[in-house]
């Protein structure tokens, strides 16, 4: 047997440290083992030889195991030294004897070493039971007899890494958990379910988002959501968790005496999303019964406080990126829109102009008919105009080049005046006008070309969209203002499109009116107009009942830029009066008594006498058709779909020519509808529209028409479709029969 130094130099039990100086003089005759001198040699030896290694060594001797150990064992057992050197094992570690007791019998019993990595022992060494770690050996010593006299246990604590290693794992998932999620709600969600998974750091947690002057819930784990502890909104005054506090002031604060599951106590941390100038949200975390609050274990819950922080503020730049995206988006869809409505309005009236005129050019039209056809170039020239000038306004003010010209207007008798214009068409479609313009008290200084915009496109949206009752247009004096009311009797809008009407290119889909005409700017163009003028623009509508739309502007000049009141303007006029606003108006009144009855071909000799049903809400377009096919078909013409329909049931024609862009039953629909009734189904159909390119021409195909002609087309070119179309009529009618 060894015999180790340090006893023959420093007596039977040498030792330094404060435990070896506290072994020496201990008076060990009161424990079950006796004097030292008693002590088996193998006993000294160990003890000597241990007792000043720096690594933690415990010796447990004779029945009782009996506890010996060195100084650096002390920190393991914390309060119960130094009532445990010299005590029996059992008496020392009650709260872990039933899992170190059978482990320690073993060895005694069967003389075998064992081995312990990193196991969780909770020891009561600070007063409460302490989630622990250890990684230790036990090995028998044999004593003089050759019996085991003891056992002999090197011993690491291994918490530090074992909670580390723990606590890098929960922040790497939630990395990875919330690095993708949508939004912060998303965030706190994910948060929350990587939490749910480490109950041993926060038996619950609880995540409110700073939301007005309070905060919302917005996730939680291990603790019941619809309990006290788990408000889902907390006021401003609201002391739960002490969270309003926390999200004010920015710093951590511990909760103590919590009635929550698994702890006494709370940590509560201010959530901090980066580029925000305040916390953004609360962390709640429950601390666990078996640790204590050290700088680790708040480092860990201010990562995780962080990690949510950041992973918030990326969530919601994502988001800002997107919405920047989805507006953009918006703007380029409407702005498409607006070029394909664009393009769609001027292709009308380009057919109808070069059409007459190629007539003319090559001397095919009727003597006597000059006349009618250089008026109708002329009126869709002037329509043209009058959209190329409205485009102009736009781009002005767009680019801020708008000059106005404020003059003192007697706008009682302008308005009136601008009114009546209309009453001739508005009285011919079967509606009233009323017109409520009483002498104001002073002038009021507008642009005079402005306002007539302003007055004649309500006025012609009214008209448009109202097909039975009255419009009313009226001014009057409120406060220091002015206020215009154009009022009808119309489709309506309905309430969600309220605030979109003056949107730019925005037009309300199926909106019930006399044609489907309109480019959507307008409203956008009237609403700058007004603006111009200091004042606002609203609306009321109902759908089904009408809208009205008042327009107020103040009285006086004190709101007008001065430089402008009474300024000479340099830029091209871009006022064209009412005359063209009123020549449209006219043309959208479907006149039943002009289109029936058909015109009758004059059929040579032996020929049958075919019939072309046309359908096309334009007025002039109509007339056109009618005027180029009647000289060889019989030709009937209606303003929508629904008429189309109607009339072909009533009779049935040899080809349908229809317009796609109609108010009510468009040509799609009308397409659809004769092909679905087994006596149409084999009609063949023609659409014109005005929409091209190769999208649009599939588009009209697919739906089921036979043909498809782009405006603006040739007559030559419309008579020849017709005409084809015509034969196939024929040739589909000879198969089936
Ligand atoms: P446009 O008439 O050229 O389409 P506007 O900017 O003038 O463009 O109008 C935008 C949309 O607002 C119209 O397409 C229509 O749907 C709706 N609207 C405007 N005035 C009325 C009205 N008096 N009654 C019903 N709807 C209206």
């Amino acid at each position: 047997m060894l015999v180790p130094q340090a006893e023959s130099s420093a007596g039977p039990l040498a030792g330094g440290g404060e435990t070896g100086v506290l072994m020496r003089s201990f008076e060990w005759s009161r424990t079950p083992l006796g004097p030292v001198e008693g002590w088996p040699q193998s006993l000294r030896t160990i003890v000597s030889t241990c007792l000043n290694s720096r690594f933690p060594i415990l010796v447990w001797w004779g029945p009782d195991l009996v506890m010996l150990y060195n100084d650096a064992y002390r920190d393991i057992v914390g309060s119960k030294h130094p009532h445990a050197l010299g005590a029996p094992g059992r008496e020392v570690w009650p709260e872990i004897w039933p899992i170190i007791g059978p482990m320690l019998d073993g060895v005694i019993s069967r003389g075998e070493a064992t081995w312990s990595e990193n196991t969780l022992l909770r020891l009561v060494r600070r007063g409460f039971p302490e989630e622990c770690y250890f990684t230790f050996s036990y090995s028998p010593i044999r004593d003089e007899s050759g019996g085991i006299g003891g056992v002999f246990t090197a011993v690491t604590e291994t918490t530090e890494q074992v909670l580390n290693a723990r606590r890098l794992r929960i922040l790497r998932e939630l990395a990875a958990a919330t690095g993708g999620a949508g939004d912060a709600e998303d965030v706190c969600q994910a948060a929350a379910e990587v939490l749910g998974t480490d109950a041993a750091d926060a038996p619950y947690a609880l995540v409110y988002l700073a939301e007005g002057d309070g905060a919302r819930l917005a996730a939680s784990v291990g603790i019941d959501p619809a309990g006290p502890l788990a408000p889902a909104r907390l006021d401003p005054a609201d002391t739960t968790w002490s969270a309003m506090d926390v999200l004010h002031v920015g710093a951590s604060k511990k909760i103590d005496q919590v009635p929550a599951p698994g702890s006494g106590s709370a940590l509560v941390l201010p959530i901090l999303a980066q580029g925000e100038n305040r916390a953004t949200g609360v962390l709640v975390a429950g601390l666990s019964e078996y640790l204590v609050l050290d700088d680790p274990y708040r480092g860990f819950l201010g990562l995780v406080a962080g990690q949510i922080g950041s992973a918030i503020a990326t969530a919601r730049a994502f988001e800002d990126a997107r919405r920047r995206a989805e507006s953009l988006a918006e703007l380029d869809r409407a702005k498409t829109a607006f070029f394909s409505n664009v393009s769609h309005e001027f292709r009308t009236p380009l057919t109808l102009l070069l059409g007459p005129l190629e007539e003319l050019l090559r001397g095919e039209v009727k003597p006597g008919g000059e006349r009618g056809a250089v008026a109708l170039a002329h009126r869709n020239a002037l329509r043209l105009l009058r959209l190329v000038n409205t485009l102009l306004d736009f781009s002005r003010i767009e680019a801020g080049r708008i000059q106005a010209s404020y003059v003192p207007t007697d706008l009682a008798t302008v308005t009136a005046d601008l009114a009546s214009t209309f009453r001739s068409s508005v009285e011919r479609a079967g509606l009233r006008l009323r017109v409520e313009c009483p002498p104001l008290r002073e002038p009021v200084y507008v642009d005079r070309e402005m306002w007539e915009k302003i007055v004649l496109n309500l006025l012609s949206n009214a008209f448009k969209f109202t097909l039975e009752g009255e419009i009313a247009v009226s001014l009057r004096v409120a406060g220091r203002s002015v206020e215009l009311r154009v009022e009808d009797t119309g489709t309506g809008i309905p309430q969600h499109e309220l605030s979109r009407v003056f949107e730019r290119f925005h037009r309300v889909e199926g909106a019930k009116g006399r044609t489907q005409e309109g480019t959507g700017i307008g409203l956008s163009l009237l609403q700058e107009l007004v603006r111009l003028h200091g004042g606002s623009v609203r609306v009321d509508s109902a759908p089904g009942k009408g809208s009205a739309f008042i327009v107020s502007v103040p009285l006086g000049t004190d709101h007008l830029p001065g430089d402008r009141v009474g300024a000479a303007t340099t830029l091209a006029s871009t006022g064209l009066g009412s005359a063209p606003f009123v020549e449209e108006a006219s043309r959208w009144i479907s006149d039943p008594t002009a289109d029936v009855p058909p015109e009758r071909a004059r059929a040579a000799a032996g020929e049958r006498r075919e019939r072309v049903l046309v359908a096309d809400d334009n007025a002039d377009m109509r007339d056109y058709l009618r005027r180029l096919l009647a000289e060889r078909w019989e030709v009937e013409a209606v303003a929508d779909g629904a008429q189309a329909l109607a009339a072909i049931r009533r009779r049935r024609p040899d080809v349908v020519l229809s317009d796609v862009m109609m108010p009510g039953l468009d040509g799609f629909g009308l397409v659809a509808a004769l092909r679905a009734d087994h006596d149409t189904a084999s009609l063949p159909i023609v659409l014109l529209s005005a929409r091209a390119g190769e999208e649009a021409q599939a588009e009209g195909r697919s739906s089921g028409a036979d043909d498809y002609l782009v405006k603006p087309f040739s007559a030559r070119d419309l008579v020849a479709r017709v005409r084809a179309n015509l034969d196939l009529g024929q040739a589909r009618s000879q198969t089936i029969s």
